[in-house]
């Protein structure tokens, strides 16, 4: 079966003669087992609330289906399922390849939290070679942590080549996959260990709940997560995991069409005179664009924009005359949104050199000439502040 069919099955309810199209929300904390002998097998199945519902089985299931692992574990966010595929793996007096373009929380988890435990991180850049990422993998490597393509930069990685190099090491290869969401892009499949999701972006895709999914490829790997959440007490709400289950049934004609109005925008984008470069995967300025035609099946609605350098008071202009287009963190939602951002400061292995600053927009579902005429009164707007 193809994706688009299988996101509209996986994690149905099928137990009973007639039963609801969609999994109910099961809230629990506590289960009752009628007998003693039910009460010993519970555990092989499911048992308390954190441990999850059957309204976390299904959208793990579907999930599962989706990114084509071997098993998927929730945690409360996207943050949490990137922490806890890190110390799934980790102990003291270990150490973590980390790319530089990684989400800056998780950068941040390394810097000030991993370190005061004893594990050491270094960053590599995303697009680094064979024999670098080679060079930099130790003997007590158990982690190499990719992000492709990375969230604000948009550098695509190599995975087969660094799946390869983390397994002869010994170490397992985690990806940060909520930019293609499972949809347009398959890391199991490309040799990674863990695909881990901001299910809080696409999956959801309705900008109303925080979910994050962990799926392995392996029964090993994916007791070693398993065991990860239940030591961290990590929980997710039934309504939250139904939310994101509902929001994944329409997760191909969103993606379909996320693609199309980033598509129709970047065209908007490259004829404005204040526009230095696009920063997007489907562009050949972009480093890693051969492996994303190699290893994607298409591009979702986040991309990035730099323009030519622009003093501060015309960038203020821009985004307080979008009207339509909001100013906030986040994307994957129904809307479209927008934000300034630099990504110097999160930047140690590699240096980012653009003079001009980095606008990051999540092309929605909206009609594109809206969403044009949006950007066009912005620039408007941005040109008078200039004079
Ligand atoms: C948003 C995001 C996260 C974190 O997800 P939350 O649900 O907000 O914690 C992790 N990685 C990437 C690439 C993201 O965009």
């Amino acid at each position: 079966m193809k994706d688009k069919t299988k996101l509209t099955i996986a994690g149905r309810p099928h137990h009973r003669p007639a039963h609801p199209v969609n999994m109910p929300v099961e809230r629990a904390s506590t289960y009752l087992f009628p007998t003693y002998d039910d009460y010993l097998e519970g555990a092989k199945n499911i048992t308390y609330g954190r441990l999850g519902t059957s309204s976390h089985r299904a959208f793990e299931e579907a999930v599962n289906t989706l990114e084509g692992g071997f098993e998927t574990r929730l945690a409360p966010s996207g943050l949490q399922a990137c922490i806890a595929s890190i110390l799934a793996f980790v102990s003291a007096g270990d150490h973590v390849l980390m790319t530089d373009s990684a989400y800056d929380p998780t950068r941040k988890f390394c810097d000030n939290f991993l370190k005061r435990f004893g594990v050491e991180t270094t960053y590599y850049d995303p697009i680094a070679d064979e024999a670098t990422m080679k060079s930099l993998m130790r003997p007590n490597t158990k982690v190499v942590f990719a992000e492709s393509p990375g969230s604000l930069t948009f550098e695509v990685q190599d995975l087969p080549m660094l799946a390869a190099v983390a397994h002869a090491g010994g170490a397992k290869l985690v990806v940060d996959n909520t930019w293609g969401a499972g949809y347009f892009y398959k890391p199991i499949a490309l040799g990674a260990d863990v695909s881990v999701q901001a299910a809080t972006k696409y999956l959801v895709g309705h900008a109303d709940c925080l979910v994050g999914t962990l799926c392995s490829a392996d029964e090993q790997t994916a007791r070693k997560i398993y065991f990860a959440l239940l030591q961290i007490g990590s929980n997710v709400s039934a309504d939250d995991a139904y939310l994101a289950l509902r929001g994944l049934r329409t997760l191909s004609a969103r993606m379909e069409r996320h693609q199309e109005n980033a598509a129709e925008l970047i065209k908007y984008l490259k004829k404005r005179p204040e526009v230095e470069r696009i920063v997007y995967p489907t562009q050949k300025s972009c480093p890693g664009h051969a492996v994303w035609k190699r290893d994607f099946t298409g591009a979702s609605g986040l991309f990035a924009v730099v323009l030519k350098p622009t003093p501060l008071p015309a960038i203020k202009a821009f985004f307080n005359a979008l009207k339509l287009i909001g100013i906030g963190f986040s994307w994957g939602g129904f809307e479209s949104l927008a934000i300034h951002s630099d990504p110097r400061p999160n930047r140690t292995a590699t240096t980012w050199d653009e003079e001009g600053p980095l606008f990051r927009f999540h092309a929605g579902l909206e009609d594109v000439d809206d969403l044009k005429d949006d950007l066009e009164r912005a620039f408007i707007a941005m040109t008078g502040a200039n004079k």
